[in-house]
């Protein structure tokens, strides 16, 4: 129980640690429920907010999100609300049981079982869609299965979510690429009424330096994805500094290696978490910083020294000191400098990419390809597990929407609903109250000109075809009347 830690937290009115987290997660509500025994509330709100909330309890980087920006942290100990979210969220995940909900008549296909691709499975699962999930590997989880180690998340968190995937009704179809035998435009003739890619950043960023294929150099990405495989040595020398480095050093150090992260510029520029960082360190995996590997030999890898210097534009730049290389020995090497797209599932189509090689989307998630959406790491490029599932939750409704079909009124009805229920309410009866106010101006030949905005704007479209004059109307009303944010705005242009 975290009953003390919870006992700390001011309930802010204008929260800082909820403003900084990416899914917005309501942090003084979920508080308060659990102070006030209400467990299952708060869970349920969590869950529903972040259906991968017990993950990202585990995973997030909680010194730049809520922990980070918790105002107690300004002149003491921040509130650590991650530990009553993983208190919360994982005994909610144990016992969930989502039921197959009757199926809506719709057929959705998602490509690849990560983060982003099981986000869009649960939501539209929830929402009668058929759904056939693909991906490459034996298993769903993507990352969270085949990257992140065990020490930082138990495979049976991944586990579950694949169970509670299946008792909606998720057909699971693995070990299946698509791209090569089976393509988009498949899919599309099979009867599918919207496609998601999620297909992330599988493919290791190469240094391309000389030597690069030599036996014992490999990337970290592959080598997380089995470490056990693996057989070196002694001596491992891991190059790069994110949490992917991290990641792969600490798992070299758990099978006895002797680990050396060699890094190009110095500590506070490395990406990887202050967490990681430090518990890299605490179990004794060293550190050389300014050192950028120049080639790849059978003895080791040979580095040099780097630099920083100002360029002319006052920016602070790195570069190699000439005549500096020195051989290190070591019987392995890992590169983790970042990763991107493969190929075979853009290039088997006419789907848009850009020059990284990331899948082009609008706001909402739509391709080039008509019925095909995006999100997740093969949009925005390597991120983190929270932003993934902010973004596909947004595309999921989307696809919703999408599918549906309807006229821009339904899915500005639609939307609205996503947004607030009550909210609609208090529009169909605001609605209601001012036509019976032009009504009864009108019956009672009173001069409707001099009118509010409001009734202005519902006379005039009521001359319309009635549909017509309504999805005016509603559009107009969001415009102008409510503060919804401007992303919902923009979604319903
Ligand atoms: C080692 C490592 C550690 C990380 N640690 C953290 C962390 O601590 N905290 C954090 O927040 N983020 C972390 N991240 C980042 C985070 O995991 C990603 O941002 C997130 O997983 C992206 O989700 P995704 O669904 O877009 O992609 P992925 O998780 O990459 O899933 C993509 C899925 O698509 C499948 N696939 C790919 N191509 C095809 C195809 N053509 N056909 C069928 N299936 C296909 C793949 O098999 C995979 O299952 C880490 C990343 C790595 C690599
Ligand atoms: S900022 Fe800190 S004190 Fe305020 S609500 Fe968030 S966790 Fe509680």
């Amino acid at each position: 129980m975290n009953i003390d830690e919870a006992n700390r937290c001011l309930l802010c009115k204008n929260a800082r640690c909820q403003a900084a987290c990416p899914i917005n997660t309501d942090i003084p509500k979920i508080i308060s429920l659990y102070k006030e025994g209400k467990r299952e509330e708060a869970q349920k709100e969590l869950f529903e907010n972040n259906p991968f909330s017990s993950v990202c309890s585990l995973v997030c980087d909680w010194d730049t999100q809520c922990k980070g920006n918790c105002i107690k942290g300004i002149k003491g100990d921040p509130v650590e609300f991650y530990k009553i979210e993983q208190e919360l969220s994982l005994e909610y995940l144990k016992n969930l049981k989502l039921e197959k909900p009757e199926s809506n008549g719709k057929r959705i296909a998602i490509v690849g079982g990560g983060p982003a691709g099981m986000t869009v499975a649960l939501i539209l699962g929830q929402r009668g869609y058929q759904i056939t999930l693909f991906d490459e590997n034996p298993r769903v989880g993507g990352v969270l299965r085949y990257g992140i180690p065990d020490f930082r998340l138990d495979k049976a968190i991944v586990d579950r979510y694949e169970e509670i995937l299946k008792d909606l009704g998720v057909i699971i179809r693995p070990n299946t690429l698509i791209g090569t035998v089976i393509t988009l435009d498949q899919l599309l003739n099979d009867g599918y009424d919207a496609i998601f890619i999620g297909t992330g950043v599988g493919r290791p960023k190469e240094l391309d330096i000389k030597g690069e294929t030599l036996g014992h150099v490999h990337y970290a990405i592959d080598f997380l994805r089995s470490p056990e495989t693996y057989d070196f040595k002694e001596k491992v020398v891991v190059i790069g500094a994110g949490n992917v480095a991290m990641d792969a050093a600490r798992t070299l150090k758990r099978q006895g290696k002797d680990v050396t992260v060699y890094y190009r510029k110095t500590f506070e520029n490395m990406s990887a978490n202050k967490s990681e960082i430090e518990e890299a360190l605490e179990e004794g995996v060293k550190f050389e910083v300014f050192k950028a590997p120049v080639e790849f030999v059978d003895e080791g890898v040979i580095f040099s020294d780097t630099e920083n210097y100002t360029d002319e534009n006052g920016r602070i730049q790195t570069r190699i000191v000439e005549n500096s290389e020195k051989l290190v020995k070591c019987d392995g090497v890992i590169i983790a400098v970042s990763q991107t797209t493969k190929k075979n599932l853009v290039s088997s189509s006419d789907i848009e990419i850009n020059k990284w090689g990331l899948l082009v989307t609008d706001s909402k998630g739509e391709t080039s390809m008509n019925n095909v959406f995006g999100s997740g790491d093969v949009v925005s490029g390597a991120r983190t597990v929270v932003e993934t599932i902010a973004n596909a939750k947004r595309i999921a409704l989307n696809m919703d929407l999408f599918c549906k079909g309807g006229s821009k009124l339904e899915k500005a009805r639609l939307l609205i609903e996503e947004i607030d229920k009550e909210m609609v309410e208090l529009f169909e009866k605001r609605f209601k109250a001012v036509k019976d106010v032009i009504d009864f101006k009108k019956e009672n030949n009173m001069d409707i000109t001099d009118s509010s905005r409001e009734e202005f704007l519902i006379n005039k479209n009521l001359g319309y075809l009635k549909d017509k004059a309504l999805e005016k109307y509603y559009v107009e009303f969001l415009k102008n009347m409510f503060v919804v944010s401007k992303k919902y705005q923009s979604d319903i242009k």
